[in-house]
């Protein structure tokens, strides 16, 4: 039994289904191969007018999706509303400029001609994660589609439903069969997929081991790969900050989704002087977080999606405090069947605890002092991971001067770090490599090819 999908509210099990053996497999390879031809050959303005219409499905269909992604993995259902409102946004988005962005280009050479295509690739495996059940999938099939790419989806074995039900919103919408197959399958057969000659591509959100096991196998077979991991982004407090206005954000920041988002704050590095007056106030925001049911407009926290997980957090924070942390509010799992975990926070976090150097995937917020604006910069940048980052102060200026040298994929100033399909989205260092979102994500799964005419 591969899936299973467990309420993290009371641990119920709500479904289990058995991977897919060889044969099944087999065939649903089969019929994505066959896709492969007709749909690079569908005229883009098609597979756009295709796009919009699974806008439209995500729309019609937002309370019953909503319920299963909250249902498998525990968000708010706000939350969940939210996450299929953005998915039916980059479907909007791809579909109105997927076109412009793969337009061909002409350049002067030596040539009578001379231009570049950009080709369709032909099968794109993505392997996703839970913790947007919708959104990281969407964002990575909109472009790869409309650019016309055919999509095998491995996802998390947490979210079955979820994962059947992207499947049937492309279908509603009318796109063909095998131009976007879920594969009911386990990590262990991952490798066997990307080891296919017809798969030419592969994309992996989640974790770092993950990522490393998926490149791997990417790199013996030569096929292209993109990596979105883990990160640990820094939320600079400066000695001018608003301070109400980086309480808030931060709370929101790093504790929406159960505080289970890559980009969520991580690091809280604030400045001296200011340090315990942000503190003092970060803590009251906090403590008035509210866990519950997360189907109840009333429930502020959500619980994390799996309590395995939760159990896995609760050790990188003790550990951290017998290294010397200490606990300002929170830091235990709240007691009872579900998979619920105190907002937490822990001060003084210091080289070689585990939340110096870990991503802590839940709610959980370290504090790190730092002198000035300097130590706080280099602080930030010390860490293996790079995806985001922010800063907060008054000073734009002074804001942009720390976005610059911030080591990350993206770098925000008195805003918390969000994605939007009109900007890239991807990391450097341990965060991964390539990009998501804007003209940049469409064009990562395209053969830019040059065509020379004498
Ligand atoms: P995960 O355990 O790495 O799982 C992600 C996906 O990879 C799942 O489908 C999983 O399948 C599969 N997988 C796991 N091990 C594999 C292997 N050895 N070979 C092939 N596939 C494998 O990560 P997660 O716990 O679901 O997600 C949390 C992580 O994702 C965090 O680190 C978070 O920061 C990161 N993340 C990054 C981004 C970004 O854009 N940079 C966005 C969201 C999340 P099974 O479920 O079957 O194991």
């Amino acid at each position: 039994m591969a899936f299973h999908a467990i309420n993290p509210v009371d641990g119920s099990t709500i479904l289990t289904l058995d991977n897919w053996g060889a044969s099944r497999l087999s065939k649903a390879m089969d019929v994505a191969e066959l896709a492969v031809g007709t749909w690079a050959d569908t005229p883009i303005k098609k597979r756009c007018e295709l796009m919009y219409k699974a806008a439209e499905v995500l729309r019609a269909r937002q309370e019953e999706l909503a319920t299963i992604i909250t249902q498998e993995m525990g968000k708010l259902i706000k939350e969940s509303r939210g996450e299929i409102k953005k998915c039916a946004w980059v479907c909007e988005y791809y579909a109105e400029h997927g076109q412009g962005f793969l337009e061909e280009e002409y350049i002067e050479t030596d040539a009578a001609k001379s231009l570049v295509t950009y080709q369709p690739l032909g099968i794109i495996l993505a392997v996703m994660p839970w913790n947007f059940p919708f959104w990281q999938v969407f964002r990575f099939a909109a472009p790869a589609l409309v650019a016309g790419n055919t999509g095998l989806l491995k996802h998390a074995s947490n979210v079955p439903q979820c994962a059947q039900a992207i499947e049937s919103v492309f279908k509603e919408a009318g796109i063909p069969e095998g131009v976007f197959t879920t594969l009911m399958i386990g990590s262990v057969q991952v490798r066997g997929v990307i080891d296919d000659p017809r798969v030419k591509a592969v994309t992996l959100t989640g974790s770092k081991p993950a990522g490393k096991s998926v490149a791997e196998a990417a790199g013996a077979n030569i096929k292209k790969s993109v990596l979105e991991l883990g990160g640990s982004d820094a939320f600079i407090v400066l000695d001018d900050a608003d301070l109400e206005l980086a309480v808030k954000q931060g709370v929101t920041s790093r504790y929406m989704n159960g505080g289970q988002s890559c980009i969520a704050a991580k690091r809280f590095i604030v400045v001296d002087a200011i340090a315990d007056a942000f503190l003092e106030k970060f803590k009251a925001a906090v403590e008035d977080l509210r866990t519950g049911d997360p189907m109840s407009v009333d429930t502020t926290l959500a619980p994390m999606a799996r309590h395995d997980l939760r159990d896995e957090l609760h050790k990188q924070v003790i550990e951290s405090i017998e290294a010397g942390a200490k606990v300002v509010t929170g830091c235990a799992p709240e007691a009872g069947s579900g998979a619920y975990y105190q907002a937490s926070i822990i001060d003084h976090v210091k080289p070689g605890m585990r939340a110096w150097h870990e991503e802590l995937f839940g709610p959980v917020a370290i504090v790190i002092r730092a002198k000035n604006e300097d130590d706080a910069v280099s602080i930030a940048n010390s860490s293996d991971f790079g995806l985001g980052g922010s800063v907060w102060t008054q000073s734009n200026a002074r804001g942009e001067r720390v976005a610059r040298q911030l080591q990350c994929g993206a770098a925000f100033v008195n805003g918390l770090v969000k994605s939007d399909p009109r900007m890239p989205f991807g990391g450097i260092k341990r965060s991964g490599y390539g990009r998501e979102l804007s003209h940049h994500g469409i064009r990562e799964f395209v053969n830019a090819k040059t065509i020379w005419i004498k």
